[in-house]
């Protein structure tokens, strides 16, 4: 399941920009979305190499990595587990996991704090129990998200990416440097005061002049957003198409829009964004619009 592969880098026609260019990785699946395919590849990978059956891993009721591990257990044959953070709850993301087989354990906040020690508590007698990460959080998923570098067959002055936990950002910013190239590039952190996304690219790679941080388009925080936000996606999608999820794509095309207004980022630079997927984030934003 994870050998093909559908996503085109597309030209945008979107005021004022004359070079932007979406790399759709929202187009690769519908539930294995976008950078949560990438950073599953080889989390996948390692798991069936070490003869697991069993992948468990850990998210908010609203996580895109949760449907996509559900996905991609069901796809594979294996079975899924997941530590869903706080009570009970109903709701679109989960009812998509359920239906993928995967079983949800809901958890309060303290316990969830601790994921090695419940993992171990539930599974200490299951060796077929594979760990994931919230998120998916993993050296593995940094060499997924490289590739999309790879898969790049022309040069850009500027690749922008969303950050959540900032594993795609190292993925890429190793991709950059291992293709030696010149590109900079830009994230977008999704959650107020996240410098330390910084810390968390330093463990997977070395940090570089490559790298630039912006930690003004969080919009309030994480799954916050205004209705300036809402009015840009809604504008956005009506010219060029492009669905955006207000959580990360949004922030992010909004801060090239923002930075390109400003005149940080010139109109005829060639910018290309990731467009990490999550289009399903806009479940439970009714509404918001
Ligand atoms: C999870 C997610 C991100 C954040 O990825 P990190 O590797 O945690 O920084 C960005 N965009 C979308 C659509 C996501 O679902």
């Amino acid at each position: 399941m994870f050998e093909e592969i559908f996503s085109p880098v597309q030209k945008i026609a979107f005021t004022p920009f004359s070079n932007l260019y979406v790399k759709r990785d929202d187009l690769i699946d519908p539930y294995i979305s976008g950078n949560k395919w990438r950073k599953l590849k080889y989390i996948l990978a390692k798991a069936k190499a070490k003869n697991k059956t069993h992948l468990v891993t850990f998210g908010g009721a609203y996580s895109n990595h949760l449907v996509a591990t559900a996905a991609a257990a069901s796809r594979s044959g294996l079975k899924s587990t997941a530590f869903v953070r706080g009570e009970e709850v109903k709701n679109e993301m989960l009812l998509l996991c359920h239906l993928f087989g995967m079983k949800l354990i809901f958890t309060d906040r303290e316990s969830y704090r601790k994921k090695y020690q419940l993992f171990d508590i539930h599974f200490k007698n299951d060796d077929q129990a594979y760990f994931i990460d919230e998120g998916g959080a993993s050296v593995e998923a940094t060499f997924g998200c490289a590739e999309i570098i790879r898969e790049l067959t022309e040069t850009y002055e500027h690749i922008f990416c969303a950050a959540g936990t900032g594993t795609t950002a190292a993925g890429l910013l190793s991709g950059i440097q291992k293709q030696g190239l010149n590109t900079k590039l830009h994230i977008i952190p999704v959650l107020k005061g996240a410098s330390f996304i910084q810390t968390e690219i330093a463990k997977y790679t070395t940090l570089s002049g490559h790298l630039k941080l912006h930690l003004d388009y969080h919009f309030g925080g994480y799954a916050k957003t205004t209705p300036e936000l809402i009015s840009f996606i809604k504008n956005f999608t009506a010219k060029t198409g492009v669905l955006l999820d207000p959580v990360y794509t949004a922030k992010m095309f909004y801060a090239i829009h923002d930075l390109t207004k400003q005149g940080i980022i010139g109109k005829e630079e060639k910018v290309l964004a990731i467009h990490t997927g999550g289009l399903m984030g806009l479940f439970g934003m009714m509404d918001k619009f």
